[in-house]
C-alpha cells in the first residue's frame, strides 16, 4: 500500500478504482491465471465495510487517504515554529490559532488545499485543551462543555466588554474578571453565577500552552487509526450483524474466513451455480435427496450432522444450527 504517498497527497480517484480492482481480483482469483473466470461473490462496496456491520473490514481507500491527510491538520495545530508550518501560515494566512484560510487561488495550493479541506471533519472531533489559556476565545470557542459560551450565554455575551478577549486575559489572581457594559440586574446576577459555577472546574491554568484533544482518543493524541474508525462509522452504522459468531469465536482463521462467505450465503453451492445460469440436476451430492443450498449442505444434510457429530463440533454453530428445525439459515 502506497501509504507514504497517501500520507501527503489525494489520491486520484482513477487510481483508487484500479487499486481496488487488484485487490478485488486478488480476493476472488488469488493468484490464479487471470484468464481464468472466478465469481465475485461479494459486492466490493460491502467487502470494505467495517467487520462489524458484516463484511471483510478491507481497508478502503479513500477513507485511509483522509485520515493520513488529517494528520498533517494535527502536526499543524500542535507543532510550535516548525519552518514548514511559518511557511503554510504565510503563504495562506491563519482563519484561526489552529488552522488556515481555506486556499483559493487556482495554482500552487493543490496539496493544502486537498488537505486544508478536511477540515471540517477533523474539527468535529477535537475539542480545546486548555493550557495557559493563550489561544483560546472565552466566548466564541468550544472550550467549556460542548457549545460556545456565546451560544450558551447569549444574553451575558451581549453585555460582554471582552466579546473577543482570550481566556488568560479574563483571568486574574483573584480568578474570573468578567467585565460587563452596565450594572446587571437581578435576573442577570443568577445568569452569572450560573456561567461561574460552569469555569468552576476550568478554573486551573497551566503553563502549557492551549491545545488540541483528539474526541476518539482517550489520551488526546490524534491516531490515523482512530480517524480512520470514526470516518468507516459515520458512513456505516451498526446492522445488529452478529460479527462475534465469525471473527470472536475460537477456530483457526481460515474457518472464519470460510464461515463469512457463508453467511453472506454467497458459495457456489448448486442453487447459487444455477443463478449464475449454470445448468444443473441440482441434488445435494452427499444425501441426493434436497437441492443443495448453503443452508442444507452446511447444517441440515444427515451426512453433515455425521461429520459434525464425528469431529465433536458441537459447540459452534452446526450444533446451533441442529437444534433448530430444517430451514433455519446459519445466522438466524
Ligand atoms: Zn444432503
Amino acid at each position: 500500500m502506497p501509504t507514504y504517498m497517501m500520507s501527503g497527497f489525494p489520491m486520484p480517484t482513477n487510481v483508487i478504482d484500479r487499486m481496488d480492482a487488484i485487490r478485488r481480483n486478488f480476493l476472488w482469483q488469488g493468484n490464479c491465471d487471470p484468464n481464468e473466470h472466478k465469481y465475485h461473490l461479494v459486492n466490493w462496496d460491502e467487502v470494505i465495510q467495517s467487520k462489524k456491520v458484516g463484511d471483510l473490514g478491507i481497508r478502503n481507500l479513500k477513507l485511509q487517504n483522509r485520515s493520513l491527510l488529517m494528520k498533517w491538520l494535527w502536526r499543524f495545530a500542535s507543532q510550535e515554529q516548525a519552518l514548514w508550518k511559518e511557511t503554510i501560515k504565510a503563504r495562506f494566512g491563519m482563519e484561526n490559532k489552529w488552522t488556515t484560510y481555506m486556499p483559493t487561488q487556482p495554482y500552487g495550493t493543490g496539496v493544502w488545499r486537498s488537505i486544508r479541506s478536511q477540515w471540517i471533519k477533523f474539527a468535529n472531533n477535537c475539542k480545546i485543551k486548555v493550557g495557559n489559556g493563550g489561544k483560546t476565545l472565552f466566548w466564541e470557542d468550544v472550550w467549556a462543555g460542548q457549545e460556545t459560551l456565546k451560544n450558551k450565554y447569549p444574553d451575558l455575551f451581549n453585555l460582554s466588554l471582552q466579546k473577543v478577549s482570550r481566556i488568560r486575559e479574563m483571568r486574574d489572581n483573584q480568578g474570573w474578571d468578567l467585565k460587563f457594559r452596565r450594572h446587571l440586574n437581578d435576573w442577570e446576577i443568577n445568569r452569572v453565577a450560573e456561567l461561574l459555577n460552569t469555569l468552576e472546574q476550568y478554573k486551573d491554568l497551566t503553563p502549557n500552552e492551549d491545545n488540541l484533544f483528539w474526541l476518539p482518543d482517550k489520551q488526546g493524541r490524534f491516531l490515523v487509526g482512530s480517524a480512520y474508525k470514526t470516518s468507516q462509522r459515520s458512513v456505516c452504522q451498526s446492522s445488529g450483524w452478529p460479527w462475534e459468531m465469525i471473527w470472536k469465536v475460537k477456530v483457526p482463521f481460515k474457518v472464519a474466513c470460510f464461515t463469512w462467505p457463508l453467511a453472506k450465503q454467497a458459495t457456489l453451492t448448486q442453487d447459487n451455480l444455477m443463478k449464475r445460469c449454470r445448468q444443473f440436476c441440482s441434488r445435494c451430492s452427499f444425501c441426493e435427496c434436497e437441492i443443495e443450498t448453503i443452508n442444507h449442505l452446511f447444517l441440515h444434510c444427515r451426512e453433515t450432522e455425521v461429520m459434525a457429530d464425528f469431529h465433536q463440533f458441537k459447540r459452534h454453530k452446526l450444533d446451533y444450527a441442529k437444534e433448530h428445525q430444517r430451514g433455519s439459515s446459519l445466522l438466524e
